[in-house]
């Protein structure tokens, strides 16, 4: 749930698209075992290929008749750090939406490791990715159950380990009741950015093949803001990664960088590609540097 009332949070700059995109997306994934209508086909990806390669080609979508998505293609490489960025409603959330299944897409197809997703157990493809939201990936229990639900059969040195990992061991050290510490309760004491490196040491734990990221856009200090940076690389190492970008520096550094605008994938490449492209992200970039943050520009 978002904490629409918290005034340190900017969700209140998000638009009310983007908040329902994730609102559903956490919803719905937390309630795996439900049933749902299509479970998906029989096929499996063996332990060993799971390698996280991402493949859209020719994909269409909408949500209602009209088409939002009319020819998206991507091929991403196992362990790639994909960037997506372009203006609030550009379809940044449904892209991944997609990915996880919780649409079909319309024309085309997606694959996963070489298997359209829709010809595996849904269960299976959603298996294989962690998602790093903000606080809205946390539930109401301990510290210790918020992180050990990336394994629920994880070792306590395994859930300890992983916050380390994750920087954020010291900080739940300092709080009254350490891992016992319920979230609920305690939540006025835990920031946005303490929160986002909970949900980073739930994904290190859980060691997906692929990963996605919303990137925080509310103002953390410093010190916070290099610990999320520095767990938020550890994450991503060596597995395929979709980051929902605000900051430039990791926008810079992706491998492959999806420009989004009215659905489409309009421009992808890498930074230096699309600077010299002198297209929509080149105006992004530029409008960054005066001052403006990547999803407001129109
Ligand atoms: P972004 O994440 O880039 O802000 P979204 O993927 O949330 O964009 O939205 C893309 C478009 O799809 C927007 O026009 C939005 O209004 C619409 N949209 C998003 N989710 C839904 C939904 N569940 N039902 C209908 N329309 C939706």
């Amino acid at each position: 749930i978002w904490q629409i009332n918290d005034p340190l949070s900017q969700v209140s700059q998000l638009s009310a698209q983007v908040q329902s995109a994730f609102a559903a997306l956490g919803r719905i994934f937390t309630m795996l075992n439900e049933e749902e209508e299509d479970q998906g086909g029989e096929k499996h990806v063996a332990k060993d290929r799971m390698k996280g390669t991402v493949t859209f080609d020719h994909v269409q979508f909408g949500y209602g008749k009209d088409l939002l998505m009319k020819d998206v293609n991507m091929d991403v490489k196992s362990g790639q750090m994909v960037a997506i960025v372009g203006p609030t409603g550009a379809g940044k959330s449904t892209l991944m939406n997609l990915l996880l299944r919780f649409y079909d897409v319309k024309g085309g197809s997606i694959k996963v490791d070489g298997v359209d997703i829709r010809d595996m157990p849904r269960e299976e493809l959603r298996s294989m990715f962690s998602l790093v939201l903000q606080d809205t990936w946390l539930f109401k229990g301990s510290i210790y159950e918020n992180i050990r639900y990336g394994r629920l059969d994880a070792r306590k040195d395994e859930v300890i380990g992983a916050a380390k990992m994750a920087n954020v061991h010291h900080f739940i050290r300092t709080l009254s009741h350490g891992y016992d510490s319920l979230i609920n309760e305690e939540a006025n004491n835990i920031s946005q950015g303490e929160k986002q490196l909970l949900t980073i040491a739930r994904a290190i734990l859980k060691d997906p093949q692929i990963l996605i990221l919303d990137e925080a856009t509310s103002s953390v200090d410093t010190r916070l803001e290099k610990m999320l940076q520095e767990a938020m690389q550890r994450v991503m190492e060596g597995r395929t990664s979709f980051v929902i970008a605000h900051r430039l520096s990791t926008i810079r550094d992706a491998d492959l960088i999806l420009v989004l605008k009215d659905g489409d994938i309009v421009e992808q490449g890498t930074h230096e590609e699309l600077l010299e492209k002198k297209g929509m992200y080149e105006k992004l970039y530029h409008s960054q540097f005066a001052g403006q943050n990547f999803d407001e520009m129109d």
